[in-house]
């Protein structure tokens, strides 16, 4: 059984062809700049690759170059998309609406739409794609919703309230929902089967680092805490996010410089965290490099980030009374030994030892702590799209 993922943003579209059988993606690709010019860029797992510009002033013509691409083209992978039985889209918000995966319904979208005042950037597009894919497709192929919010559907009250006004809760949903759920539903899930251990059982903390980065507290086998807030701009700093501050150092700098709400969210996420510090780039590998070559603004984003996420790591701990085991990934949780030689290394109180000769393997699912740690540490690589995969097979089945 194939299962066709798919991720919309406004002018883009991901997607991959993951036959179930095995779990083997037979083919991946992006749609770019849809509705602008429009091109697409394909490629088979036997290393195939088909890419064209061709016009998409929608999603629409998206949707029928990649049934070109993988129908027809020189890296075709499938005859007919017949032998698809069902489409999961990836949605960023699921507000408190969605506690899990769902079929699409005309009701369901309907509520994904209404919920874009949470997710301008992202929901509408998602609508765009979903709605893109009726027409391609037809109402018969079962469409799929996996929130990136669902898996944090579980923290408690006192944990994803603001202490706001509560009016602003009551009126316009304003309250954490966290991000990033499917990896730290997928990676949580695989730390606890590596261990050998039911999840229920665990206090876990999981550290998702990429250009996006969040951590978070799963006890009794569900969410307890993530650090990323109402948007994801919440938490610690990322490629160009600022993570959490102080909210009047923002309206301290919108009054000095005659700011607008929407230059300000413009500045905190584009233009801010690792790139708005080093100067140099949204890229830990970029910024590496010049840290090594004496760069003290790139040393300095990098000292920043450490302490950031060792900081959250320490708190989840306290939040949960203790930790069983701490898993990395993401691009820079997967790659970057000397990060998590930081973080760990300053968990030592607690027990937590590292292997060194491990934690220098890149990109693999390893266990860098040793065998005397009272913490296991694993590097675990993320598969968004897989456990998308996963889900809606689960949903079509039932
Ligand atoms: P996204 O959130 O866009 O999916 P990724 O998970 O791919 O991002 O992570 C991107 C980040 O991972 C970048 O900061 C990049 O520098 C970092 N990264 C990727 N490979 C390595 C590596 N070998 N060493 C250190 N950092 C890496």
């Amino acid at each position: 059984m194939k299962i066709f993922v798919v991720n919309a943003g406004s002018s883009s579209l991901k997607y991959q062809l993951i036959d179930m059988e095995n779990e083997q993606v037979l083919a991946k690709g992006l749609c770019e700049r849809i509705g602008v010019t429009g091109a697409i860029s394909h490629k088979s797992a036997d290393g195939r690759t088909y890419t064209a510009e061709t016009p998409m002033p929608t999603h629409s013509e998206a949707f029928e170059a990649v049934v070109y691409a993988l129908t027809k083209s020189e890296a075709k992978v499938i005859d007919s998309f017949d032998e698809i039985a069902a489409i999961g889209h990836r949605i960023v918000q699921g507000g408190s609406i969605f506690k899990g995966s769902c079929l699409i319904t005309p009701e369901a979208l309907q509520q994904i739409d209404d919920l874009g005042a949470l997710a301008p950037l992202h929901n509408p597009a998602h609508v765009l794609g979903i709605k893109a894919c009726i027409k391609t497709f037809g109402t018969e192929k079962p469409q799929v919703a996996v929130f990136d919010t669902s898996f944090h559907q579980t923290m408690p009250e006192h944990v994803y309230m603001y202490a706001l006004p509560y009016e602003y809760y009551e009126k316009y949903g304003v309250r954490k929902y966290g991000a990033h759920g499917t990896s730290h539903g997928f990676v949580s899930s695989r730390l606890a089967e590596v261990i050998g251990k039911d999840k229920k059982d665990l206090k876990m903390i999981v550290c998702h680092l990429g250009n996006g980065c969040s951590i978070t507290a799963v006890k009794d086998g569900v969410c307890y805490d993530t650090s990323m807030g109402f948007t994801p701009l919440d938490g610690f700093m990322m490629g160009t996010r600022t993570g959490t501050l102080d909210p009047s150092a923002l309206t301290f700098i919108a009054e000095k410089e005659n700011l607008t709400p929407a230059d300000i969210n413009r500045i905190c996420n584009k233009e801010s965290g690792m790139l708005g510090i080093s100067g140099v780039s949204n890229d830990n590998r970029d910024i590496a490099a010049a840290a090594a070559a004496g760069n003290h603004r790139a040393k300095l984003a990098t000292d920043m980030q450490r302490y950031q996420i060792l900081k959250f790591v320490g708190s989840y701990i306290a939040a949960m009374n203790g930790v069983d085991a701490i898993a990395f990934t993401g691009g820079i949780g997967e790659n970057d030994g000397e990060l998590r030689k930081y973080v760990c290394d300053n968990l030592g109180y607690m027990g937590v030892k590292i292997d060194d000769e491990k934690n220098t393997l890149r990109g693999t699912e390893v266990k860098i702590s040793t065998d005397h740690s009272k913490v296991d540490v694993y590097v675990i690589p993320t598969n968004e799209e897989l456990a998308i995969a996963r889900d809606t097979l689960k949903i079509i089945s039932k």
